[in-house]
Protein backbone atom coordinates (compact mmCIF):
# COMPACT_ATOMS: atom_id res chain seq x y z
CA UNK A 1 0.00 0.00 0.00
CA UNK A 2 1.14 3.55 -0.61
CA UNK A 3 1.90 5.90 2.16
CA UNK A 4 -0.81 8.77 2.90
CA UNK A 5 0.12 12.24 2.60
CA UNK A 6 -2.41 13.89 4.31
CA UNK A 7 -1.48 17.51 5.30
CA UNK A 8 -0.90 19.67 2.65
CA UNK A 9 2.42 20.82 1.67
CA UNK A 10 3.59 24.41 1.84
CA UNK A 11 5.78 25.47 -1.62
CA UNK A 12 7.23 29.10 -2.30
CA UNK A 13 7.34 29.61 -6.00
CA UNK A 14 8.78 33.10 -7.68
CA UNK A 15 5.87 35.59 -8.06
CA UNK A 16 6.36 36.00 -11.60
CA UNK A 17 4.84 32.30 -12.79
CA UNK A 18 2.19 32.87 -10.10
CA UNK A 19 0.56 35.71 -12.48
CA UNK A 20 2.03 38.85 -10.94
CA UNK A 21 2.95 41.15 -13.42
CA UNK A 22 6.50 41.74 -10.89
CA UNK A 23 8.73 41.32 -13.99
CA UNK A 24 11.44 43.85 -14.98
CA UNK A 25 8.87 44.86 -17.73
CA UNK A 26 6.01 44.88 -15.71
CA UNK A 27 4.95 41.31 -16.93
CA UNK A 28 4.23 37.57 -15.23
CA UNK A 29 3.42 34.56 -16.45
CA UNK A 30 0.33 32.48 -15.35
CA UNK A 31 2.05 29.06 -15.46
CA UNK A 32 0.47 28.51 -12.09
CA UNK A 33 -3.23 27.88 -13.75
CA UNK A 34 -2.13 25.02 -15.63
CA UNK A 35 -2.31 22.64 -12.24
CA UNK A 36 -6.38 23.44 -12.19
CA UNK A 37 -7.95 22.07 -9.54
CA UNK A 38 -4.54 20.32 -7.97
CA UNK A 39 -3.60 24.54 -7.09
CA UNK A 40 -5.67 23.68 -4.08
CA UNK A 41 -3.65 20.71 -2.85
CA UNK A 42 -1.20 22.63 -1.38
CA UNK A 43 -0.74 26.17 0.20
CA UNK A 44 1.30 28.55 -1.68
CA UNK A 45 3.55 31.42 -1.05
CA UNK A 46 4.57 34.00 -3.85
CA UNK A 47 7.54 35.95 -3.76
CA UNK A 48 9.84 38.27 -5.50
CA UNK A 49 13.29 38.72 -3.94
CA UNK A 50 14.01 41.88 -6.66
CA UNK A 51 10.55 43.58 -5.61
CA UNK A 52 11.25 43.20 -2.34
CA UNK A 53 14.90 44.59 -2.45
CA UNK A 54 13.21 48.04 -3.14
CA UNK A 55 14.00 48.03 -7.34
CA UNK A 56 10.20 48.56 -8.25
CA UNK A 57 8.38 47.68 -11.31
CA UNK A 58 9.27 48.63 -14.19
CA UNK A 59 13.09 48.37 -13.45
CA UNK A 60 16.71 47.90 -15.02
CA UNK A 61 17.40 44.71 -15.43
CA UNK A 62 20.07 43.28 -13.33
CA UNK A 63 22.86 40.68 -13.91
CA UNK A 64 25.46 38.78 -11.85
CA UNK A 65 29.04 40.15 -12.37
CA UNK A 66 32.69 38.80 -11.21
CA UNK A 67 30.76 35.15 -10.19
CA UNK A 68 27.81 33.18 -9.41
CA UNK A 69 25.05 33.33 -6.33
CA UNK A 70 27.56 31.38 -3.63
CA UNK A 71 29.93 33.90 -4.42
CA UNK A 72 27.86 37.08 -4.16
CA UNK A 73 26.80 36.12 -0.47
CA UNK A 74 30.84 35.93 -0.04
CA UNK A 75 31.03 39.04 -1.29
CA UNK A 76 33.11 38.37 -4.21
CA UNK A 77 30.53 38.82 -6.67
CA UNK A 78 28.15 41.73 -7.55
CA UNK A 79 24.62 42.49 -8.99
CA UNK A 80 24.60 45.37 -11.44
CA UNK A 81 21.68 46.75 -13.23
CA UNK A 82 21.79 47.79 -16.85
CA UNK A 83 22.13 51.35 -15.85
CA UNK A 84 25.41 50.57 -14.60
CA UNK A 85 24.33 50.66 -10.89
CA UNK A 86 25.40 48.43 -8.51
CA UNK A 87 22.25 47.32 -6.72
CA UNK A 88 24.14 45.02 -4.67
CA UNK A 89 22.82 45.83 -1.29
CA UNK A 90 18.86 45.86 -1.91
CA UNK A 91 19.20 42.54 -3.70
CA UNK A 92 21.21 41.52 -0.08
CA UNK A 93 18.56 42.52 1.68
CA UNK A 94 15.28 41.55 -0.31
CA UNK A 95 16.69 38.45 -1.22
CA UNK A 96 16.93 37.47 2.57
CA UNK A 97 13.36 39.43 3.35
CA UNK A 98 12.21 36.40 0.42
CA UNK A 99 13.70 33.82 2.11
CA UNK A 100 12.54 34.83 5.25
CA UNK A 101 8.85 34.96 4.06
CA UNK A 102 9.45 31.70 2.66
CA UNK A 103 10.66 30.28 5.88
CA UNK A 104 7.99 31.85 7.73
CA UNK A 105 5.80 30.07 5.72
CA UNK A 106 6.82 26.98 6.75
CA UNK A 107 7.68 26.08 2.75
CA UNK A 108 9.51 22.79 2.11
CA UNK A 109 9.34 22.90 -1.58
CA UNK A 110 10.24 25.88 -4.18
CA UNK A 111 9.18 26.40 -7.60
CA UNK A 112 11.74 28.50 -9.21
CA UNK A 113 12.11 31.00 -12.22
CA UNK A 114 14.55 29.09 -14.34
CA UNK A 115 16.99 31.56 -16.40
CA UNK A 116 16.93 34.77 -14.06
CA UNK A 117 20.09 36.15 -12.31
CA UNK A 118 17.86 35.42 -9.32
CA UNK A 119 15.31 32.99 -8.66
CA UNK A 120 17.42 30.87 -11.21
CA UNK A 121 18.96 27.46 -10.17
CA UNK A 122 20.95 25.63 -12.65
CA UNK A 123 20.62 28.42 -15.20
CA UNK A 124 20.70 32.32 -15.13
CA UNK A 125 20.22 33.06 -18.75
CA UNK A 126 17.20 34.20 -20.48
CA UNK A 127 16.51 34.05 -24.18
CA UNK A 128 20.62 33.69 -25.12
CA UNK A 129 21.41 36.67 -23.24
CA UNK A 130 23.86 35.75 -19.68
CA UNK A 131 23.14 37.59 -16.92
CA UNK A 132 25.90 35.89 -14.99
CA UNK A 133 26.80 32.34 -13.45
CA UNK A 134 24.27 30.20 -11.66
CA UNK A 135 22.99 30.11 -9.27
CA UNK A 136 21.36 32.97 -9.32
CA UNK A 137 21.45 34.99 -5.92
CA UNK A 138 17.76 33.19 -4.35
CA UNK A 139 18.41 30.70 -5.95
CA UNK A 140 21.63 29.97 -4.17
CA UNK A 141 19.90 30.12 -0.72
CA UNK A 142 17.27 27.97 -1.81
CA UNK A 143 19.68 25.23 -2.39
CA UNK A 144 21.67 25.80 0.73
CA UNK A 145 17.92 25.16 3.07
CA UNK A 146 17.63 21.98 0.93
CA UNK A 147 14.06 22.64 -0.29
CA UNK A 148 12.67 20.19 -2.82
CA UNK A 149 13.22 22.43 -6.03
CA UNK A 150 11.02 22.26 -8.83
CA UNK A 151 11.47 24.69 -12.36
CA UNK A 152 8.19 26.83 -13.01
CA UNK A 153 7.84 25.81 -16.71
CA UNK A 154 7.59 22.27 -15.89
CA UNK A 155 4.46 22.91 -14.47
CA UNK A 156 2.92 23.16 -18.41
CA UNK A 157 3.88 19.85 -18.82
CA UNK A 158 1.57 17.14 -17.54
CA UNK A 159 4.07 14.18 -17.83
CA UNK A 160 6.68 16.60 -15.89
CA UNK A 161 4.48 17.47 -13.52
CA UNK A 162 2.92 14.23 -12.50
CA UNK A 163 7.00 13.26 -12.29
CA UNK A 164 7.77 16.26 -9.77
CA UNK A 165 4.21 15.64 -7.72
CA UNK A 166 4.90 11.97 -7.26
CA UNK A 167 8.64 12.92 -6.38
CA UNK A 168 7.52 15.47 -4.07
CA UNK A 169 5.21 13.50 -2.00
CA UNK A 170 7.73 11.00 -1.83
CA UNK A 171 10.38 13.71 -0.53
CA UNK A 172 8.27 14.98 1.91
CA UNK A 173 6.50 12.00 3.54
CA UNK A 174 9.83 10.40 3.90
CA UNK A 175 11.99 13.53 5.21
CA UNK A 176 9.10 14.04 8.15
CA UNK A 177 9.23 10.31 8.75
CA UNK A 178 10.43 9.27 11.78
CA UNK A 179 12.04 5.79 11.74
CA UNK A 180 12.44 3.77 14.55
CA UNK A 181 13.53 0.30 13.33
CA UNK A 182 15.33 -1.55 10.83
CA UNK A 183 11.90 -3.21 10.14
CA UNK A 184 10.13 0.07 9.20
CA UNK A 185 13.59 1.37 7.25
CA UNK A 186 12.97 -2.41 5.33
CA UNK A 187 9.17 -1.48 4.92
CA UNK A 188 10.32 2.03 3.39
CA UNK A 189 12.60 0.75 1.30
CA UNK A 190 10.74 -1.87 -0.19
CA UNK A 191 8.24 1.06 -0.99
CA UNK A 192 10.63 3.39 -1.97
CA UNK A 193 13.60 1.47 -4.19
CA UNK A 194 10.96 1.96 -7.45
CA UNK A 195 11.34 5.59 -8.11
CA UNK A 196 14.60 5.44 -6.99
CA UNK A 197 15.99 3.22 -9.23
CA UNK A 198 14.56 4.64 -11.78
CA UNK A 199 16.31 7.83 -11.15
CA UNK A 200 19.82 5.99 -10.93
CA UNK A 201 19.87 2.10 -10.72
CA UNK A 202 23.45 2.42 -9.84
CA UNK A 203 23.26 4.39 -6.39
CA UNK A 204 19.39 2.55 -5.58
CA UNK A 205 21.88 -0.51 -5.92
CA UNK A 206 24.10 0.93 -3.10
CA UNK A 207 21.38 2.03 -1.04
CA UNK A 208 19.92 -1.17 -1.06
CA UNK A 209 23.36 -3.54 -0.68
CA UNK A 210 23.96 -0.72 2.43
CA UNK A 211 21.01 -1.35 4.13
CA UNK A 212 21.58 -5.09 4.39
CA UNK A 213 24.49 -4.67 5.91
CA UNK A 214 23.31 -1.99 8.40
CA UNK A 215 24.23 -3.72 11.93
CA UNK A 216 22.81 -1.20 14.57
CA UNK A 217 20.45 1.29 13.95
CA UNK A 218 21.62 4.87 14.94
CA UNK A 219 20.35 7.89 14.33
CA UNK A 220 23.20 8.04 12.06
CA UNK A 221 23.03 5.64 10.22
CA UNK A 222 19.21 6.73 9.63
CA UNK A 223 20.16 10.15 8.63
CA UNK A 224 22.85 9.17 6.56
CA UNK A 225 20.31 6.96 4.40
CA UNK A 226 17.95 9.76 4.85
CA UNK A 227 19.95 12.29 2.72
CA UNK A 228 20.94 9.86 -0.29
CA UNK A 229 17.25 8.58 -0.78
CA UNK A 230 15.93 12.09 -0.46
CA UNK A 231 18.82 13.38 -2.89
CA UNK A 232 17.84 10.52 -5.32
CA UNK A 233 14.40 12.28 -5.32
CA UNK A 234 14.97 15.69 -6.20
CA UNK A 235 16.53 14.36 -9.65
CA UNK A 236 13.95 14.41 -12.60
CA UNK A 237 12.96 11.53 -14.60
CA UNK A 238 12.65 11.22 -18.03
CA UNK A 239 9.66 9.81 -20.21
CA UNK A 240 11.10 6.90 -21.55
CA UNK A 241 11.74 5.96 -17.86
CA UNK A 242 8.90 6.99 -17.11
CA UNK A 243 6.53 5.01 -19.64
CA UNK A 244 9.42 1.63 -19.33
CA UNK A 245 8.84 1.55 -15.36
CA UNK A 246 5.38 1.91 -15.50
CA UNK A 247 4.60 -0.33 -18.46
CA UNK A 248 6.17 -3.05 -16.09
CA UNK A 249 3.31 -1.96 -13.52
CA UNK A 250 0.38 -2.22 -16.02
CA UNK A 251 1.44 -6.10 -16.84
CA UNK A 252 2.21 -6.91 -13.08
CA UNK A 253 -0.88 -5.40 -12.24
CA UNK A 254 -3.04 -6.91 -14.64
CA UNK A 255 -1.13 -10.76 -13.73
CA UNK A 256 -1.75 -9.92 -10.23
CA UNK A 257 -5.13 -9.54 -10.27
CA UNK A 258 -5.47 -12.31 -12.90
CA UNK A 259 -9.29 -11.36 -14.20
CA UNK A 260 -10.21 -10.94 -10.46
CA UNK A 261 -10.68 -7.23 -11.05
CA UNK A 262 -11.28 -5.08 -14.38
CA UNK A 263 -8.50 -4.80 -16.04
CA UNK A 264 -6.76 -1.96 -17.03
CA UNK A 265 -5.44 -1.57 -20.36
CA UNK A 266 -1.55 -1.27 -21.24
CA UNK A 267 -1.07 2.27 -22.67
CA UNK A 268 0.21 1.67 -26.53
CA UNK A 269 3.82 2.45 -27.32
CA UNK A 270 2.32 5.44 -29.84
CA UNK A 271 0.03 7.05 -27.10
CA UNK A 272 0.04 11.05 -26.55
CA UNK A 273 2.52 12.10 -23.30
CA UNK A 274 -1.02 13.63 -22.23
CA UNK A 275 -2.75 10.20 -22.49
CA UNK A 276 -0.43 8.17 -21.32
CA UNK A 277 -0.18 10.11 -18.25
CA UNK A 278 -4.29 10.39 -17.67
CA UNK A 279 -4.00 6.41 -17.83
CA UNK A 280 -1.29 6.26 -15.31
CA UNK A 281 -3.20 8.46 -12.55
CA UNK A 282 -6.28 5.91 -13.37
CA UNK A 283 -4.05 3.38 -12.29
CA UNK A 284 -2.97 5.04 -9.66
CA UNK A 285 -6.70 5.18 -8.59
CA UNK A 286 -7.61 1.47 -8.81
CA UNK A 287 -4.00 0.78 -7.41
CA UNK A 288 -4.93 2.54 -4.10
CA UNK A 289 -8.57 1.27 -4.11
CA UNK A 290 -7.34 -2.58 -4.89
CA UNK A 291 -4.62 -1.98 -2.54
CA UNK A 292 -1.98 -2.63 -4.89
CA UNK A 293 1.74 -2.15 -4.45
CA UNK A 294 2.25 0.79 -6.86
CA UNK A 295 5.95 1.26 -7.05
CA UNK A 296 6.13 4.12 -9.23
CA UNK A 297 4.37 6.15 -6.51
CA UNK A 298 5.11 5.20 -3.23
CA UNK A 299 3.20 8.02 -1.41
CA UNK A 300 -0.20 9.79 -2.68
CA UNK A 301 -2.27 12.73 -1.19
CA UNK A 302 -5.29 11.99 0.09
CA UNK A 303 -6.23 15.61 2.13
CA UNK A 304 -8.48 15.24 5.27
CA UNK A 305 -10.40 18.64 3.91
CA UNK A 306 -13.65 18.34 2.34
S1 LIG B 1 12.37 35.65 -11.49
FE1 LIG B 1 12.26 36.03 -9.30
S2 LIG B 1 13.09 38.07 -9.02
FE2 LIG B 1 12.63 37.86 -11.19
S3 LIG B 1 10.56 38.68 -11.41
FE3 LIG B 1 10.36 36.49 -11.08
S4 LIG B 1 10.08 36.30 -8.88
FE4 LIG B 1 10.90 38.32 -9.24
Amino acid sequence: MPYILTEKIKIGISACNFGARVRWNIRGWDKFSALDRERNSFIWTPVCPEVLSGLGVPRATIKLVGGNGDEFWESKAKVKNKKGEIVTEQIKKGTLAALENVKRAECEAFVFMEGSPTCGIYRTTLKNKRLGKPPGTFGSLLLKEELFLIPAQDLQSPVKWWDWRRRLHAFIWLKRKEIKSKKELYEIWHNYKFICQEADLEIARKIGEEIAQIDQLTNKVIQNWKKKVLMLLRQPSTFPRIKSILQKHFAHYNKHFNGKTEKISLPPDKISKTNFINQIKKMEKKAFIEKYDFGGVPVIFRSTER
